[in-house]
């Protein structure tokens, strides 16, 4: 969690400013809220309820004046009256008489010709009986005079407060936002960035789409992470020390009582959090499966549909989504059943002893009696302190679910990487050799068994073999998607040097590749043509129209800056195989590697490669990986490949003579374009 945490950190850093405003508009706020009660305790027990107060008599005229007498509270003397509060009756009584008897029990016995006795029993269970006289309504508002100033500053500033934290929480809320997005944005890119240098076996292993799924969906959980933290750690955790300041303000034996929420908090939070982790993990597990398994669905849509696949499909589908419900439900059970429900439990027992110890007038030992502004603000308090704990609970899932997610985005921004480094070296000259190559993908399996040959400078090499023979994983070696491990043997050399001794990308600025299935991005043909390359538009044209494309730009309404779509969709695939020609020679690579399409290829598109392959192969070493063999009948050398074993070499004529593999292959492809 902490390291993960740190790692977050890299990213909040950028944005210090930001933070310092969030955290001290959260303090603002905070502190306003501590206000709050104390405002209101002084408006019930000073102005509200401080009617009760003893009122003196004085010589000084003051708005309060009843029985032909003047009467003030602010300064003593030794006569004076009170006024008692019964049953929203006002009573006035023409004596002094304790607080003590004030704040006790009283009863209110109506005489005849309206004398009326108050009998007051203290909590010492001492009682008084006085003679009272009701006030009517002028009366008692007379008595409020004197209250109605300050107690409108009162309300001025209760306004004034929640004015302010009105707009400290907006401030608050809006910078936290602004930090949010500005991180996950930074996370974004630099997943993307690592995911481009990552090793090729990484996107083996890792489903396209739950790799998306992680980019687009698990950066959110670093705002998670940081809002929770923001929300908890500071909000939460300020929110209970100033309650708590308030607390032990107003009684300080109650307060320290109340840490004894604290120990069983901490055993339930540790017991939830335990139990919580177990399905978070589950859940998030499941829901990139099925982000997987709709990516898929989407990627193979037609062959979904051509084969009749979707109700199969569905069933899978249906399997996944159940056991996420599943997972789901398990987690919002616990969530009911012993989170957040839990702490408005033990909430309301707390409560309810605060409501014993005050409520009851009769609890003597302690020595103390509320006012009902005090047991306002202490329950306000008590609340300040329930709820940060009871958010604590339904974050804490929150949490979990974030730092899952969070570890797994930094699992790609972290993950991995290939060398990044890049210089210019000089130019090779292009020759190629195996020495005694054994590989294996899996150990234990190997896939090239032994393979050695030479590729000179310049020349032309067809590759063969039936599917599965190791053509490509040749090719994978050669580019360097994978290199030998400690459990293979022998050496790949270029030039006579180990292709390992300089970084990946730097050894791989001379070569060139044409893929069995040609690669288009979303862009205009133009930049797919110059991929990176600063060569002019002019150029590019040329380029194009020498690798046999003019009947294509004369075709395309907007010529070279048509729009190509995501993944080349509305170009054939000879059309690709052209684009991909002419962005080979735009790179003017030393050594070009060509995977051929498998798929059936028309004769016309067939030429067309033709000739942009004779045009490519000029000045430089080109290796194709052939499944059309007229493709390569004029290569220099044709290597044949059997499981992963080298069992012919030559030229065309070389071959055909040996009559092995090759012929065999060459005369059932003749065959079969006759039948045709
Ligand atoms: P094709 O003509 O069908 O393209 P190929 O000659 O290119 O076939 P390779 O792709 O080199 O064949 O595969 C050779 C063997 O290695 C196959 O048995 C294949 O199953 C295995 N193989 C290929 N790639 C991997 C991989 N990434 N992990 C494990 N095994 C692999
Ligand atoms: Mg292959």
């Amino acid at each position: 969690m902490f390291k993960t945490m740190k790692k977050v950190w890299r990213y909040i850093r950028k944005y210090k400013k930001l933070l310092v405003i969030s955290i001290t508009t959260m303090i603002i706020v905070q502190i306003l809220n501590l206000a709050s009660p104390l405002i209101v305790k002084s408006i019930m027990d000073d102005y509200l309820i401080g009617i009760e107060d003893a009122w003196y008599e004085t010589s000084e005229e003051t708005s309060v004046y009843y029985n032909n007498k003047y009467y003030t509270q602010d300064i003593e003397s030794t006569n004076g009256a009170m006024v008692v509060i019964q049953r929203a009756n006002y009573y006035f009584v023409d004596e002094i008489i304790d607080l003590e008897y004030i704040r006790g029990n009283k009863e209110v016995i109506n005489k005849d010709n309206n004398i009326t006795e108050i009998t007051f029993t203290s909590q010492q269970n001492e009682s008084l009986t006085v003679l009272a006289t009701k006030l009517n309504k002028s009366e008692v508002k007379m008595f409020y005079n004197p209250f109605i100033n300050p107690l409108q500053v009162l309300v001025i500033l209760l306004a004034v407060r929640l004015l302010l934290q009105i707009i400290f929480s907006y401030i608050q809320r809006i910078t936290t936002a602004h930090i949010n997005v500005n991180i996950v944005r930074d996370a974004r890119i630099d997943a993307v960035t690592s995911l481009q240098r990552m090793p090729i076996s990484y996107f083996e292993e890792e489903p396209a789409g739950k790799i998306a799924n992680r980019i687009i969906n698990d950066v959110g959980g670093m705002m998670g992470l940081f809002s929770t933290l923001m929300n908890l750690v500071l909000n939460a955790s300020m929110a209970i020390v100033l309650a708590y300041i308030g607390m032990f303000y107003l009684d300080k034996n109650l307060a320290l009582w109340t840490f004894i929420i604290f120990p069983l908090v901490y055993l339930w939070v540790k017991y939830f959090v335990k139990s919580l982790n177990l399905i978070a993990v589950k859940v998030n597990e499941q829901r990139s499966l099925i982000t997987a398994e709709i990516n898929e669905i989407i990627n193979g849509i037609s062959i979904l549909q051509v084969f009749n696949y979707e109700e199969e499909t569905i069933t899978k589908f249906n399997k996944l989504s159940k056991s996420y419900m599943k997972e789901q439900l398990k987690e919002n059970r616990l969530h009911l059943g012993i989170g957040w429900n839990m702490i408005r439990l033990i909430g309301s027992l707390v409560t309810a002893v605060i409501v014993l110890y005050f409520g009851n007038g009769y609890l003597t030992i302690i020595g103390f009696t509320a006012t009902a502004g005090t047991i306002y603000a202490y329950n306000t308090y008590l609340t300040a302190i329930i709820e940060p704990v009871g958010i604590l609970f339904r974050e804490i899932g929150n949490l979990e679910h974030s730092l899952v997610r969070t570890e797994r985005i930094f699992k790609i921004i972290d993950g991995e990487q290939e060398s990044d480094e890049f210089f210019e070296t000089p130019l090779i000259e292009g020759n190629i050799k195996f020495n005694d190559v054994w590989f294996s993908y899996k150990e234990n399996h190997p896939v090239l068994k032994g393979i050695s040959f030479e590729i000179k400078p310049n020349t032309m090499v067809g590759i063969v073999g039936h599917t599965g023979s190791g053509k490509s994983t040749l090719m994978n070696l050669l580019l360097r998607f994978y290199d030998l491990k400690e459990t293979d043997s022998g050496s790949i050399e270029i030039d006579n040097k180990d292709i390992t001794i300089n970084p990946k990308r730097t050894y791989r600025q001379h070569i060139g590749i044409i893929l069995q299935e040609p690669i288009l991005f979303a862009g205009t043909l133009l930049d797919n043509v110059k991929f990176g390359t600063n060569i002019t538009d002019e150029e590019a044209i040329e380029i194009l129209i020498s690798v046999g494309g003019e009947q294509l730009l004369n075709k395309l309404p907007n010529g070279i800056y048509e729009e190509i779509n995501r993944q080349g969709s509305n170009m054939s695939i000879g059309e690709r195989q052209i684009i991909s020609f002419a962005r080979v020679i735009a790179h003017n690579p030393r050594i070009l590697i060509m995977d051929e399409a498998t798929a059936n290829i028309d004769t016309e598109t067939e030429e067309i490669i033709q000739n942009a392959l004779n045009k490519v192969k000029e000045n430089r070493t080109v290796i194709v990986i052939a499944h059309r063999l007229s493709t390569i009948k004029n290569a220099n050398k044709i290597i044949v490949l059997d499981n992963g074993l080298k069992v012919e070499e030559g030229n065309h004529t070389d071959l055909i003579n040996l009559n092995g593999i090759y012929a065999n292959m060459y005369r059932s492809q003749i065959k079969s374009a006759k039948t045709e």
